[in-house]
C-alpha cells in the first residue's frame, strides 16, 4: 500500500476485453499527472476543466496518441477518496488499458494496491469503516437483500446511527469530566439523574442495534448450514436445486474421501453457507470414519441443520439413531422429507418431536418455498426494513458494539452506585474507544489491513 500523499493509479474495471475500461488516478498530483498524458480535443489545458464535467481527449504514449478517451476530474475533498481524482474512460482492450496505465505510471503515478482508493476515502474521513466494509460487500453480493443491506442508504444510515452514539457518549464524558475537575462548581449541565437517563438510553439503543446483527449476519455473512442424511436420500439433488443454475458455485472437496462439500447460495433474503455431509451413520472403515467425524465437527460449528430423509422409504433404526443425535446438538433442525413426489412410506408419527418437518421434492421443487420462508422466519427479524434501517452486518461490528455496551454497562452501574465520577468516566472512555474502533475513527492498522485485503485493485 502506498503512503498517503502519493498519487496512485489503477485500472478499476475487471481485467479482460470490454467496451470501455476505467482507470482511476487519485492523490495531490492526479490532475498534473493526467495532464502530462492526456490532451483535450478542446485545446484547453486539463487543469481548467471544471469538476465532474466529462471532456474528450487523447492519451499520448511515447509521443503518439494511443486512444481517444473521456476524462472526468473530481477535486478534493469532493471525490470518492477525498483527494484530487481523475477518471479516464478508454476503450476496453486488454493491452490498450494496460498501456494507458503505463503512461500514467511513467508520468509519475504509483500503482495502487487492492482497495487503496477506498482506504484513502476512509483515512480522509470521506467514509467510515462500516461504510468501507459495506462497499466491499457490495462487490461480493450474492443476493438482492445483500445489495440493499450494503447500498448507500443503508450503509449511510448505519454510519449515522453509530456516529450519533459516539457523539452522545463523548458529550456525556465531557459532562463527567466537568464534574471531576470542578466538583464544587455547578459546571455540569446535567443532573446525576439526567446522566443516568442518558446512559440508559444509549445502552438501550446499543441493545437494539446489536439485535439487528442476527438479520445482518444471515443476509450478509450467511447461515452456516449442514445438509445431512444418508446416501441416496437426495442431498445432492436438493443441493443442486437450491443452488440453481445461474449461480456461480464455489465448491470444494476437502480431503480424499466424500465428506464435506460446500457452497454459498441465496435462499430468499438470506444466504446459506451450505455444507453437504456424509451423514452420521456408524462407519466401520477408517476412511468413512474420518468423513463422519468431519460431519460432526461441521455440525458443532453450524447454526442450522437440514436433515434429509427419503419419504418414500420407512425409517430405519439407523435413521432414528442419527435423528436422535441431531437433537442433542441444540441447534434448529429442519427435517426435509424428500421425494415427496413418490408414494409416502415414512412414518410421520416417528418425527413428531421435531418442530419443523417439511415435505419437499428435489425433483419437482415442491416445498422449497416453504423452506425459504421458514429459514427467513427463524433467522431474520422481518420487522426490520432492510435497506433503510441501520443494521449490523459483520462479526467485527457486532463484537466492537458489544464491547462498547459492556463498558457502558460498567460505567452506568458505577455511576448509579454513587461511586466517584472517575470510575464511571474511565469505563465510558473505554466504551468510546470501542465505538471509535467500530466506525474507524480510531485507526487500527491490523483491522484495516484485514478488511482491505479482500478488495480488488482499482476499488
Ligand atoms: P444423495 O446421495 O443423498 O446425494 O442423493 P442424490 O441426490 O444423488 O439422489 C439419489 C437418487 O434419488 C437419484 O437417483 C435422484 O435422482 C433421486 N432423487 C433425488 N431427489 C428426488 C426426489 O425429490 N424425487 C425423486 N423421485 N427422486 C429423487
Amino acid at each position: 500500500m502506498n503512503k498517503i500523499g502519493t498519487t496512485v493509479a489503477a485500472i478499476s474495471t475487471p481485467p479482460g476485453k470490454g467496451g470501455v475500461a476505467l482507470i482511476r488516478v487519485s492523490g495531490p498530483e492526479a490532475i498534473e499527472i493526467v495532464s502530462r498524458c492526456v490532451v483535450l480535443r478542446s485545446g484547453k489545458p486539463l487543469c481548467s476543466l471544471p469538476a465532474r464535467q466529462a471532456a474528450y481527449g487523447d492519451v499520448i504514449f511515447e509521443g503518439a496518441p494511443i486512444d481517444d478517451v473521456i476524462v472526468t476530474l473530481f477535486r478534493a475533498p469532493h471525490s470518492y477518496t477525498g483527494e484530487d481524482t481523475a477518471e479516464i474512460s478508454c476503450h476496453g482492450g486488454i493491452l490498450l488499458t494496460k498501456t494507458v496505465l503505463t503512461a500514467l505510471l511513467a508520468a509519475g503515478a504509483e500503482q495502487a494496491g487492492p482497495g487503496e482508493f477506498t482506504r484513502r476515502a476512509l483515512l480522509s474521513g470521506r467514509l467510515s469503516l462500516t461504510e468501507a466494509e459495506a462497499i466491499g460487500c457490495l462487490l461480493e453480493a450474492g443476493s438482492t437483500a445483500q445489495i440493499r443491506l450494503s447500498a448507500a442508504p443503508a450503509r449511510t444510515e448505519l454510519a449515522r446511527a453509530l456516529g450519533e452514539l459516539h457523539d452522545r457518549l463523548l458529550s456525556l464524558l465531557s459532562t463527567l469530566y466537568a464534574k471531576i475537575d470542578y466538583p464544587d462548581e455547578d459546571l455540569a449541565d446535567l443532573t446525576d439523574e439526567e446522566i443516568i437517563g442518558h446512559l440508559t438510553a444509549i445502552f438501550d439503543r446499543m441493545q437494539m442495534l446489536r439485535k439487528t446483527y442476527r438479520t445482518g449476519h444471515a443476509i450478509n455473512e450467511g447461515i452456516p448450514t449442514v445438509l445431512c442424511g444418508r446416501p441416496n436420500v437426495g442431498k445432492s439433488s436438493l443441493y443442486n436445486r437450491l443452488a440453481g443454475e445461474e449461480l456461480a458455485i464455489v465448491t470444494e472437496l476437502a480431503g480424499t474421501t466424500r465428506d464435506v462439500l460446500s457452497t454459498t447460495l441465496p435462499l430468499g433474503s438470506v444466504m446459506l453457507r451450505l455444507f453437504d455431509t456424509a451423514g452420521l451413520r456408524e462407519a466401520s472403515d477408517p476412511v468413512e470414519q474420518i468423513g463422519v467425524s468431519r460431519s460432526r465437527a461441521r455440525i458443532e460449528e453450524c447454526e442450522l441443520l437440514l436433515a434429509v430423509l427419503d419419504a418414500s422409504q420407512p425409517l430405519s433404526d439407523e435413521d432414528r439413531a442419527w435423528l436422535e443425535e441431531l437433537k442433542g446438538y441444540g441447534k434448529p433442525v429442519i427435517l426435509l422429507l424428500n421425494k415427496s413426489d413418490l408414494p409416502r412410506a415414512i412414518q410421520p408419527d416417528a418425527l413428531s418431536t421435531f418442530p419443523h418437518v417439511l415435505p419437499v421434492s428435489a425433483a419437482t421443487g415442491e416445498g422449497l418455498d416453504t423452506l425459504t420462508a421458514l429459514v427467513e422466519q427463524l433467522f431474520t427479524d422481518e420487522t426490520l426494513r432492510v435497506g433503510e434501517e441501520a443494521i449490523l452486518s459483520s462479526a467485527r461490528q457486532y463484537a466492537a458494539l458489544s464491547r462498547a455496551q459492556e463498558h457502558l454497562a460498567t460505567s452506568l452501574s458505577a455511576f448509579s452506585a454513587g461511586l466517584p465520577a472517575d470510575a464511571a468516566a474511565s469505563d465510558l472512555e473505554l466504551a468510546l474507544g470501542a465505538m471509535a474502533e467500530l466506525d474507524g475513527r480510531a485507526v487500527n492498522e491490523e483491522i484495516i489491513a484485514d478488511i482491505f485485503k479482500r478488495f480488488c485493485v482499482g476499488k
